[in-house]
């Protein structure tokens, strides 16, 4: 049912910021269609590796390929007009407006005016040209993350886990094939992580990619078929989430934790 094939590989990535080497040689590989965990303990470069992938940051060594397309040194729109995007560790919801404003932004600011494509759940390709087929996609996506009741909500006023539903639902509107995930569950509530974790779970139904940073290995257990373990930012270890719970140098890595 998962499509063979690797939408994303990294490449003896490097990052180094002034005397501080953040992402030190890192390498791996996401198939297509999976749900692969990204863990570590802190400090080990999870962040800076999504930064790097994504544009955000520029790599200082190394390179990206997403689809076999050599996407190292893009900017992150060009990156998001290819299917991939990230949501960050700390929800950027944009204040003094409301909560489908943020939504109906989110593809401009992420991919720029134009070439917006269609991007509802279970509904994709084509062109999306009009504001009206804009806030048509928005309002899919709250009914998809059950939040139509906050649409005319300020977005300052929401809680922490409603922002990190809305950051996802920013993602989601420039549609991706591939989405970063940065700790999406921090700070949410038992019953909002259960509702993310089951969107996540339809969207990859529906052919989507993730790479979830997560702490609670429970989680990542629970839900990733493939586990990669960074440490002082290099990969460390990989594989299901019962070999990596059983690896001694995974276990060492976080006992400084
Ligand atoms: P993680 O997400 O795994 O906790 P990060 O990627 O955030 O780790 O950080 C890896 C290392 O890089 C840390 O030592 C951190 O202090 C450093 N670092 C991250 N971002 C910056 C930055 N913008 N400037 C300087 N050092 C940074
Ligand atoms: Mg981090």
């Amino acid at each position: 049912r998962v499509p063979s094939g690797v939408p994303l590989r990294v490449e003896g990535l490097v990052k180094q910021f002034g005397g501080v080497t953040a992402v030190d040689g890192a390498s791996f590989e996401v198939e297509r269609g999976s749900l692969t965990g990204l863990i570590g303990p802190n400090g080990a470069g999870k962040s800076t590796t999504f930064n790097c992938i994504t544009g955000v940051h520029e790599a200082t060594a190394g390179n990206i390929y997403f689809k076999n397309e050599d996407i190292t040194g893009m900017e992150p729109y060009q990156i998001a007009q290819k299917g991939l995007v990230r949501t960050f560790q700390i929800a950027r919801e944009l204040g003094g407006m409301s909560v489908l404003e943020n939504l109906m932004l989110a593809p401009k600011n992420q991919i720029g005016e134009s070439a917006i494509r269609s991007v509802t759940p279970g509904l994709r390709g084509g062109v999306i040209e009009e504001e009206a087929e804009i806030r048509e996609r928005a309002w899919e996506t709250l009914e998809f993350f059950e939040i139509e009741h906050l649409a005319t909500e300020n977005a300052e006023n929401l809680s922490g886990g409603q922002r990190k539903l809305l950051e996802m639902a920013r993602a989601l509107m420039t549609d991706p094939e591939m989405v970063l995930l940065d700790e999406p569950l921090a700070g949410v509530n038992p019953t909002l992580e259960e509702k993310l974790l089951d969107r996540i779970h339809r969207l990859r139904e529906d052919d989507y990619t993730f790479l979830l940073v997560e702490h609670d290995m429970n989680v990542i257990m629970n839900n990733c078929e493939h586990v990669i373990v960074m440490h002082q930012g290099n990969v460390l270890a990989e594989g299901t989430g019962e070999e990596i719970r059983n690896d001694e140098r995974v276990i060492e890595a976080y006992l400084g934790e």
